[in-house]
């Protein structure tokens, strides 16, 4: 099977100057000065219903974007027969087609849709351009470009055949239609979880996340104009229960492909257990949900490397991700010197709206969110057991600012060690330098979620051991590097526990969840 080699999408520098600087600055005052009013896309037709709800930049929320049409029961029933009829032609395809659809998505992403896609996500998500630019541009444009790397690979795995028995395994799509559920956090991962399961020749139900509706809809322009053709991934918006209420009772629905919160998925899970009985086949769960990411140091860590990775890996996108870094682990010996740049690192980061180059923190993403923070920083400014050394202030009159804070607690079950709070707020223990052995087995017990973690040691013996130590803790595992930024192609992503079912984005393993196979066996 021969592919297009796949290759990471460089990242762009937005250099003050720099003609996509203008672009997408230029993009940024359009999109911000226009009015859009989103459809849900069933079947090829933009379908408006008049039920509609206003969308905000995080950032600047008295400003309106403009609205958003949310679906009704017939609307979400009729998505799911349309997708149901294109499913067979679209099956039936031969898979260099497909292939060749997602390819030209890819180049449209990289091209002419780039400024676009990552205006609206700053505008929607308030990313700043550099994050907008690797999480939701380049991410996609990998996870399109490797799927199809993967998708041969996946066909290239074929039994054993002999002179009288050829053998060969067909992989096809699932019996059904795939119902997508996306995060507001990623574009990228808003568009791939749709596109993956399509790509291997299924048809999707895919329901954004409210706060991500703006720039899903680029994706769907994209999805379109790449030639995915009608009713193979229709978007619908809406009260969540009852969309999901729809897919997960058809009997055709065949497979979940779900990132966002573990009690939602959760709860999924069980209505789908107990619908059960009315499924045609079982259905495939697939979901990436929350995090409690961790960075622990041992005394043999360079202060400052750790010091940077905390920052970085707990303030970038505002901490909005599965995989930031929200309690650490650090030596005692090392602290004072953590401490310190850490400090200094967090006070140089500038926080305002994502089109001042200048800001490194923006927005988090609404008022529920906000609130949740704000009463949690408010908490440890009462609690004996916790101290803020930096940050502890935010302010809503604009937009939803919350400022990077750092806690520090003697108490390793403190509450913000423990429960995910998916803002800017990183909570710190200090551990007596020769408690390393007890420190990793309570990572170990405390570690309710799995997704990423990082150990940071220049003693290699140390390094290793803690790898051991802690492989039930992390399905993304770093040695002396922050728990954030995985890449497509490099780093498959996923994790275990209450971190979801691991079926690793960007991989062959997630892939092969939305494949069927057949083996034919052929006697002469
Ligand atoms: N892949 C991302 C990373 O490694 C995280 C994805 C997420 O937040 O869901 O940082």
């Amino acid at each position: 099977f021969h592919v297009p080699p796949a290759v990471n999408e460089p990242i762009k520098s937005y250099a003050p100057g720099s003609p996509e600087r203008e672009e997408v600055l230029n993009t940024y005052k359009e999109l911000y000065n226009s009015t859009v009013e989103v459809p849900c896309y069933i079947n090829g037709k933009e379908v408006k219903t008049g039920d509609t709800a206003t969308m905000h930049p995080p950032h600047d929320h008295k400003h309106t974007l403009g609205t958003y049409h949310k679906a009704t029961r017939e609307n979400v029933e009729e998505a799911i027969e349309g997708s149901l009829k294109a499913r067979q032609e679209w099956a039936d395809l031969p898979w260099e087609q497909r292939a060749a659809v997602f390819l030209r998505a890819a180049e449209l992403i990289a091209g002419p849709y780039r400024a676009k896609i990552n205006a609206a996500t700053m505008l929607a998500q308030s990313k700043t351009i550099f994050q907008a630019e690797i999480d939701s541009a380049c991410e996609l444009i990998d996870f399109l470009r490797f799927n199809v790397e993967y998708m041969t690979q996946i066909f290239d795995d074929q039994p054993e055949s002999t002179s009288e028995a050829w053998n060969r395994v067909e992989y096809r799509p699932l019996e059904g239609f795939v119902y997508a559920i996306t995060p507001f956090n990623f574009t990228a991962i808003a568009g791939n979880l749709p596109a993956s399961a399509a790509l291997m020749g299924n048809v999707a139900l895919w329901k954004p996340s409210d706060s991500q509706v703006y720039s899903a809809q680029v994706v769907m322009e994209v999805f379109k104009e790449a030639g995915v053709p009608d009713g193979v991934i229709n978007m619908v918006m809406g009260d969540p229960v009852m969309i999901s209420d729809v897919a997960i009772s058809h009997p055709d629905f065949t497979g979940l492909h779900f990132t966002g919160s573990t009690n939602v998925f959760q709860d999924l899970w069980k209505t789908i257990g107990n619908n059960i009985h009315t499924y045609k086949t079982y259905p495939r769960i697939v979901g990436e949900t929350g995090g409690k990411d961790f960075i622990m140091a041992h005394k043999s860590a360079d202060a400052k490397q750790v010091a940077t990775a905390i920052a970085r890996g707990a303030f970038e996108f505002q901490g909005q991700k599965c995989s930031a870094c929200s309690r650490c682990y650090i030596p005692k010996s090392l602290w004072a010197d953590v401490k310190k740049y850490l400090v200094e690192d967090v006070k140089s980061f500038k926080m305002g709206s994502p089109e001042d180059m200048g800001n490194f923190v923006t927005a988090v993403i609404h008022e529920g969110s906000f609130d949740k923070l704000a009463s949690y920083i408010d908490k440890a400014k009462e609690d004996k057991d916790a101290e803020i050394i930096v940050g502890g202030n935010y302010d809503k009159s604009k937009g939803w600012f919350v400022e990077p804070t750092v806690i520090v607690t003697d108490n390793p079950k403190y509450t913000t060690m423990q429960t995910e709070l998916f803002g800017p707020v990183v909570t710190i223990y200090v551990y007596e330098d020769e408690e390393f052995d007890d420190t990793l087995k309570l990572v170990d017990e405390t570690s309710i979620y799995a997704l990423t973690g990082s150990i940071f040691s220049t003693d290699r013996h140390a390094a290793a051991h803690a790898t051991k130590a802690l492989q039930n803790c992390a399905g993304n595992f770093y040695i002396n590097d922050k728990c954030t930024g995985a890449v497509v192609g490099q780093q498959p992503f996923g994790g275990a526990r209450a971190s979801g079912t691991n079926d690793k984005a960007g991989s062959k393993l997630n892939l092969l969840r939305w494949v069927s196979p057949r083996l034919i066996k052929e006697t002469f």
